[in-house]
């Protein structure tokens, strides 16, 4: 059987380079974090220059601009890190959860 060809990812420089975002609204998911994350992005606005770039590598799609500001919709976000990991200002620190919700 014949495999599809190997193409080396190139992780992108400029936010033009990425393709097109999640296809979807924050808040279009519709079940709702079961309450297993274990640590939650916060963002800290004064580092925060919102390029957007978090919005773009959510898996989940749960970053939005409220009142141009970028923030989490935590009902659905998993805690998964890739936003924190992925900032360029480090405005994004993952914070244990307290347990409260
Ligand atoms: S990636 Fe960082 S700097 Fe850019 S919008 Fe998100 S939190 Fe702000
Ligand atoms: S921790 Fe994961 S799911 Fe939550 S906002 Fe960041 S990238 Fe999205």
């Amino acid at each position: 059987m014949n495999r599809p060809e190997k193409v080396h990812w190139i992780r992108p420089e400029k936010l033009s380079e990425y393709p097109t975002g999640p296809g979807f609204n924050a808040g279009h998911l519709v079940t709702i974090n079961a309450g297993w994350r274990t640590f939650r992005p916060v963002i800290d606005l004064n580092k925060c220059t919102t390029c957007l770039r978090c919005y773009l590598v959510c898996p989940d799609g749960t970053i939005y601009k409220k009142y141009g500001k970028v923030a989490v919709e935590y009902d659905f976000c998993k805690g998964c890190g890739v936003c924190a990991h992925e900032c360029k200002v480090g405005a994004i620190c993952m914070e244990k959860e307290d347990g409260n919700g």
